[in-house]
């Protein structure tokens, strides 16, 4: 059902199947989607030009907004009774993204998921919970696949409910669960309060967290309470789902799986490509994609690419833990701030609770606050809320209001992503 072989394929012949692929959807998208026929025509590319994967530098561009503006159907290579399954981005202003698959894309796709997970060690007869949410977001059905690709057993639990989460993690000895790392982390409080030991009640060796960006403390704790191995795992709607990329046993950057997603860095204000160990915006072409192909994508997501050999034996290239969506990026008295950088700053302070509340407001200048959950004895603690200030200093370059609240008092991640950035500014 999945590809052990795809895992650790070498690189001449990655280059020779990437290379293969590329003129094959070149030539596929320019025939089937009027808008890169469009494109390639304005650009004067033609795509028999595209030879080699140095011509990929010639593709034009796709970006979001080309989603949006064809919605729902005008990227589409194939006739709309072709396709097997539909899913849709939450679109916080308007329309949503509706991203299509064919019968050959799904299984492309759970094979990828299957190699994913098959990456982390996951086994058949691991149970997986898969707390990811079911529906039109792509995490729950993406999992669901690749479970089913290894042949693990799923348990379909979908986001929320989480003392149902709790008992069905102890008493069907979950080993794997998946979910956003906020989510994990906020089952460590979660479980304690419901009485659970999390390291000695649950059976847990393997967590896969991503659909956000976290930081490396996080997986500490994370780590550290359940005593599992934690996963960063990389994908969006756009390109199937979950499973473009995932850590390996390394923990140290996230093997891409190239055959299927060829992935550059490039200047985001400049759109020039960023050579592999300089930070930049990710932009993946889809090599396999029937029903929706994608060309050179604008991800939005800044990482790094890592060129070097990973001694787990897979020569895919890595990418850098995603710091932030060029989208989430703050710009707080013209210093650019991401939301994770806090966290860094926070977990790795002890005493700091694993809640906290970042909050933009303008009073003739830019001010940044933030909220921290801390024990009740060290709430009146001047010396820790200094050492937060001094902490964020260093990084951010933002001297910063640190408030100390009481440990549970800030809103929770219980369905799905954190809502940790409040943004009071008026807009526009
Ligand atoms: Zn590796």
């Amino acid at each position: 059902m999945f590809d052990r072989v795809g895992q650790f394929l070498k690189p001449k012949q990655l280059a020779r199947m990437q290379q293969s692929k590329l003129r094959r959807i070149v030539r596929y998208a320019y025939r089937n989607v009027p808008l890169y026929r469009k494109r390639f025509d304005e650009a004067h590319v033609k795509p028999e030009s595209i030879r080699s994967l140095a011509d990929l530098e010639k593709v034009p561009f796709t970006v979001k907004t080309d989603l949006r503006d064809t919605y729902p159907f005008g990227l589409l290579a194939v006739p709309p009774n072709r396709l097997h399954c539909l899913h849709a981005s939450s679109g916080t202003t308007g329309k949503p993204i509706v991203v299509a698959y064919t019968q050959g894309d799904l299984e492309r796709w759970g094979r990828l998921m299957g190699r994913t997970l098959d990456t982390t060690g996951v086994r058949k007869g691991d149970v997986l919970q898969n707390m990811y949410g079911y529906g039109l977001f792509t995490g729950g059905l993406g999992f669901h696949y690749g479970a089913r690709a290894i042949g693990a057993t799923v348990v379909p639990a979908s986001s929320g409910n989480t003392k149902r989460q709790l008992m069905l993690m102890k008493d069907l000895r979950t080993s794997v669960v998946t979910c956003t790392p906020s989510y994990m982390v906020y089952l460590i409080e979660a479980s304690k309060a419901e009485g659970y030991d999390p390291k000695t009640d649950f059976a847990l060796k393997i967590g896969i967290f991503g659909a956000e960006p976290w930081s490396e403390e996080a997986r500490q704790r994370i780590q550290g309470a359940f005593g599992l191995r934690a996963h960063d795992v990389f994908g969006m709607s756009e390109l199937y789902g979950p499973g473009v990329g995932i850590e390996c046993e390394e923990q140290n950057g996230l093997h891409v799986w190239e055959d299927e997603f060829l992935t550059e860095t490039i200047n985001p204000e400049t759109g020039e490509v960023v050579e592999p160990g300089k930070e930049g915006e990710l932009v993946f072409t889809m090599l396999s994609r029937e029903a929706m192909p994608l060309l050179r994508y604008r991800s939005r997501d800044l990482s790094t690419i890592i060129k070097e050999e990973c001694s787990c034996g897979r020569y895919h290239n890595r990418i850098k833990r995603i710091k932030g969506r060029s989208d989430d990026m703050l710009i707080i008295g013209g210093v650019n701030v991401f939301p994770s950088q806090v966290e860094h700053v926070l977990m790795n302070i002890r005493d700091v609770g694993d809640q906290y509340q970042i909050i933009v407001s303008h009073k003739e200048l830019d001010r940044l606050a933030v909220k921290v959950e801390v024990p009740g004895n060290r709430l009146n603690d001047a010396s820790l809320a200094k050492k937060i200030r001094d902490d964020l200093f260093a990084v951010l370059s933002i001297h910063a209001d640190v408030e100390l609240v009481q440990l549970g008092t800030l809103p929770r991640s219980e369905v799905g992503k954190a809502l940790r950035v409040v943004d009071l500014r008026p807009k526009g």
